[in-house]
């Protein structure tokens, strides 16, 4: 007998997975079809901050997403626990965003106002972080910044679903999604099954599916190259920040220095130059790494968009087709937010007319994107 689902999900990263999980918890028969492995692409590049605050710039839809996204997480990491058993290693030790000049003082003060962030001096700052760089002239504390481990939360986004009834298939790469009468046909490299709804949440990689409904192709890779090494030496509680680079100290003890921004690059593996820059950055942030060991080097393709913003909602034309794609630098943060609203549109739930305005699926929306003046790294 054919296999039919509900809805078919197609992507096993961390926003894949987390509509997995909300659709499965809601009683709908879902399947999750996954190229490789869960989480292995670009989910498992990126170092977890939960930058609300950090990332966006005006207080426009797109913030009070990211807000309620960030919050969102505050109950995620208790109900995966329960869910899936699995620790998404959620650290709340804050960020400094580091000063080195005038001009790094006053872009940093102009986020004075915002509820969670104090201007530090130089000295009030190395108070806190004693082996920041000595050249700083001041940092602003963002005391809520917290960071996950992206691969734990979406592996137990994952074993959730699957906990949840959910059928997740590895190593089936999805070639064609086509259009019955009533129904979808979902064309995998393991055969065909069926679906009421189908759910495109590939990242960079979805543009095929937007092409072949009639939508062009609005996606690019932003490459981000980053390393880990071991710290068992200096005593870092918060994340370092600075034009570009960050050092993220995680749980285990390892320290997460990234990355580089390189739009058009579809290659996931790391170059001497790349690593070289961010190891210079991160050195004049946190002059004891020269002696670290290193752990590990990637590369991870951010799914770029014109305007920085994902596309989260229905084809135009055929309601049966969700797309949640082109998270950008900001996926991690997104996840659960992003999760909830296809849950709503899928269940005919409310959702924000505003959310559903920014994120609409229209490659036409409006460009405002430009590489050469990115100020942001993650
Ligand atoms: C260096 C770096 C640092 C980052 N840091 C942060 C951060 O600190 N905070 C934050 O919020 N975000 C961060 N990000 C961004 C974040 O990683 C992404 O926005 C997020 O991972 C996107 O998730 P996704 O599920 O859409 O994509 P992916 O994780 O790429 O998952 C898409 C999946 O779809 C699968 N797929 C593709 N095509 C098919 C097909 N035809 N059939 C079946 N499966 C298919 C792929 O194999 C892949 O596993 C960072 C990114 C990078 C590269």
């Amino acid at each position: 007998m054919k296999k039919h689902y509900d809805t078919a999900v197609i992507g096993g990263g961390i926003i894949g997975c987390a509509i997995a999980y909300e659709l499965a918890k809601n009683k709908q028969k879902t399947a999750l079809f996954e190229s490789g492995a869960i989480g292995k692409r670009t989910t498992s590049a990126a170092a977890g901050m939960l930058g609300a605050h950090a990332e966006c710039e005006s207080r426009d839809a797109f913030f009070d997403f990211a807000m309620h996204g960030q919050r969102l997480y505050e109950t995620a990491g208790k109900e995966l626990q329960e869910a899936a058993g699995i620790d998404i290693r959620r650290h709340n030790g804050g960020m400094l965003k580091l000063a080195y000049s005038k001009d790094d003082i006053t872009r940093l003060r102009e986020m004075d106002d915002l509820p969670s962030v104090t201007w530090l001096s130089a000295e009030e700052a190395l108070e806190r972080e004693p082996f920041a760089s000595k050249d700083i002239l001041g940092a602003s504390l963002i005391k809520d910044d917290v960071h996950v481990e992206p691969y734990y939360v979406c592996k137990a986004y994952a074993k959730g679903a699957r906990r949840y009834g959910a059928e997740c298939y590895e190593h089936t790469h999805v070639i064609e999604i086509k259009r019955d009468i009533e129904a979808f046909c979902i064309k995998t490299s393991a055969g065909d099954v069926y679906a009421d709804q189908v759910a495109v949440a590939s990242g960079v990689w979805s543009g095929q599916f937007f092409a072949q409904f009639g939508l062009g192709q609005p996606f690019f890779p932003v490459k981000g190259e980053c390393l880990s090494v071991w710290n068992d030496e200096i005593p870092l509680t918060r994340t370092l920040y600075h034009d570009h680079c960050y050092v993220v100290p995680r749980k285990s003890g390892r320290l997460v220095i990234g990355a580089t921004m390189k739009p058009g690059d579809w290659c996931d593996k790391p170059d001497i130059g790349g690593l070289e820059a961010v190891i210079k950055k991160a050195k004049s942030m946190l002059p004891a790494i020269e002696h670290m060991k290193i752990d590990q080097f990637w590369a991870g393709l951010r799914p770029g968009t014109k305007d920085g913003k994902p596309f989260i909602g229905r084809h135009p034309e055929d309601s049966g087709l969700i797309f949640a794609a082109g998270h950008f630098r900001n996926g991690i943060l997104l996840a659960p937010a992003t999760a909830e609203m296809v849950r709503n549109l899928v269940l005919n739930q409310e959702v924000k007319t505003e959310w559903k305005e920014a994120f609409r699926i229209d490659p036409r929306r409006r460009f405002r994107y430009d590489p050469s003046a990115e100020r942001k790294t993650n």
